[in-house]
C-alpha cells in the first residue's frame, strides 16, 4: 500500500498525486470524476455549499492560526482570545453577501460560539498534544490548515496494471498532535452528515463491514460512495501519518484519525431576544469504525485488508479510465444526477433523457 518511507514519494511509474476527494467523487459517479478531474471543466457552482466552506475555511485558519502560536503558558482564555483575534481580521476580509446588518453579525456571533465550543471540546488538549509532537519530533510540519498526508497504492496485484505501477493518493487534514501512545491526524469539516452509517456505530465489525461489501456487490440494492469514501479517506490519512512517524523516527506510535464538524447548526441554540448563541461540537474519530481486528493482529498497524485492497481495485479502475456510469445507472441517476453540475454537458444524462421522453 504504501513506499513506508516518505509522505511524498515519486517512485518510476507512480501516477498522481491523486485527491482523496478525487477518488470520492469517482464513487459517486466515474463520468462525474472524468469531468472534474480529467477534463478538468468548471461545473455550475453550488452557491449555499460553496458559501459554508468558505465560512468553515476562516475558521480552520483561525483555529490553525492560534494554535500555532508559541505561548508558553497557553490556557483556555488565551487560545481563543487568540483565535478570537484572528477570526476578527478574517471576518473583515469577509466577501458575502447578507439581507442585513443583523444577519451579518449573527453569522458572526454564530462562528464565535463555534470557536468557544471547538477550545471547550477539544481546543486546549490538542494544543498541549501539538506541543509534545513537536518537541519529539524537533520540529516539522504539524499544523495548517491543510498539510498534505499520501498513500502510494502498489497496482500489481489488479488486472489492468503492469508491475511495479503504483498511484499516490493525497489526503488533507489541518494538525497533527500527539496523544499517548499515538498520533492523530484532524481535519475540520462542515458537518459528519457524509459519513451515514459511521456516526452510528463505534466499530468495522458487523454492520460497517456489511454495508461496505454490500456496496461493491452487485446483486444488493446498496449505494453508499460517501461512507465508502470515508472509510478509503481514513485509509489514506492513517497510512500517511504512518510514513511521517517513519520519518520521524516515531514508528513505534499508531495512528488515528479525527474528523470535527464546524457547520453543524442541529447543535447550534440562538436566543434572539438576548442575541446570544451557543453550540458545541462533536468530533468523531474513524480509526476503529476502519480497523480490523483480523488485519491488525497480523500487522500491530491500524489497517483493513478488505479496505485497503478495494481502495487498490478503485484506483486501478479510475487510472484505466474506466468512466462509464451505466453500471450503477439506476441508483446514481436518482441520486448523483439530481445535484449533478454536469447535468448540462453529460452525454449519459442527456441519452438518458432523451430515451426517457422518447
Ligand atoms: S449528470 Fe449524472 S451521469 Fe452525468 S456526470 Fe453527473 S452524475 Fe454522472
Amino acid at each position: 500500500m504504501t513506499d513506508g518511507v516518505s509522505d511524498t514519494p515519486a517512485n518510476a511509474g507512480t501516477v498522481g498525486p491523486i485527491p482523496i476527494e478525487g477518488v470520492t467523487t469517482y464513487l459517486r459517479c466515474p463520468r462525474q470524476y472524468e469531468y472534474a478531474h480529467v477534463q478538468e471543466l468548471e461545473g455550475e457552482r453550488d452557491e449555499a455549499a460553496a458559501t459554508i466552506e468558505d465560512r468553515v475555511a476562516i475558521l480552520k485558519t483561525a483555529i490553525c492560526d492560534a494554535l500555532d502560536r508559541d505561548e508558553a503558558d497557553r490556557d483556555r482564555t488565551t487560545l481563543l482570545d487568540a483565535a478570537r483575534a484572528r477570526l476578527e481580521t478574517l471576518w473583515e476580509d469577509h466577501d458575502e453577501r447578507f439581507h442585513s446588518v443583523a444577519q451579518r453579525r449573527h453569522e458572526r456571533r454564530v462562528l464565535e460560539a463555534t470557536l468557544e465550543a471547538y477550545v471547550d471540546a477539544v481546543g486546549l488538549e490538542h494544543a498541549s498534544g501539538i506541543d509534545r509532537l513537536r518537541s519529539a519530533i524537533d520540529g516539522g510540519e504539524v499544523i495548517g490548515p491543510e498539510c498534505s498526508l499520501s498513500s502510494t497504492q502498489s497496482l500489481s496485484e489488479t488486472a489492468t496494471a503492469d508491475e511495479g505501477d503504483a498511484v499516490t493518493i493525497s489526503a488533507p487534514i489541518d494538525y497533527c498532535y500527539a496523544d499517548g501512545s499515538s498520533i492523530v491526524g484532524v481535519r475540520f469539516v462542515p458537518t459528519l452528515r457524509p459519513l451515514g452509517l459511521l456516526r452510528y456505530r463505534s466499530d468495522w465489525e458487523g454492520a460497517v463491514a456489511e454495508q461496505f461489501t454490500d456496496h461493491f456487490d452487485p446483486e444488493a440494492d446498496v449505494f453508499e460512495p460517501s461512507f465508502v469514501g470515508a472509510l478509503f479517506e481514513t485509509a489514506v490519512v492513517l497510512d500517511g501519518l504512518r510514513n511521517r512517524c517513519k520519518r520521524f523516527g516515531l514508528e513505534d506510535r499508531t495512528c488515528r484519525y479525527v474528523q470535527i464538524p464546524l457547520a453543524d447548526r442541529s447543535r447550534t441554540a440562538v436566543n434572539w431576544v438576548q442575541e446570544t448563541v451557543e453550540t458545541t461540537l462533536e468530533p468523531i474519530d474513524l480509526t476503529d469504525r476502519y480497523v480490523d481486528h483480523h488485519t491488525y493482529g497480523m500487522t500491530h498497524e491500524h489497517r483493513n485488508r478488505t479496505i485497503d485492497d478495494r481502495l487498490e481495485r478503485v484506483v486501478a479502475d479510475l487510472t484505466a479510465g474506466a468512466f462509464d456510469p451505466t453500471d450503477r445507472w439506476e441508483q446514481l441517476s436518482s441520486e448523483v444526477c439530481p445535484d449533478c453540475a454536469y447535468t448540462v454537458c453529460c452525454e449519459d444524462y442527456i441519452a438518458a433523457e432523451v430515451r426517457f421522453d422518447g
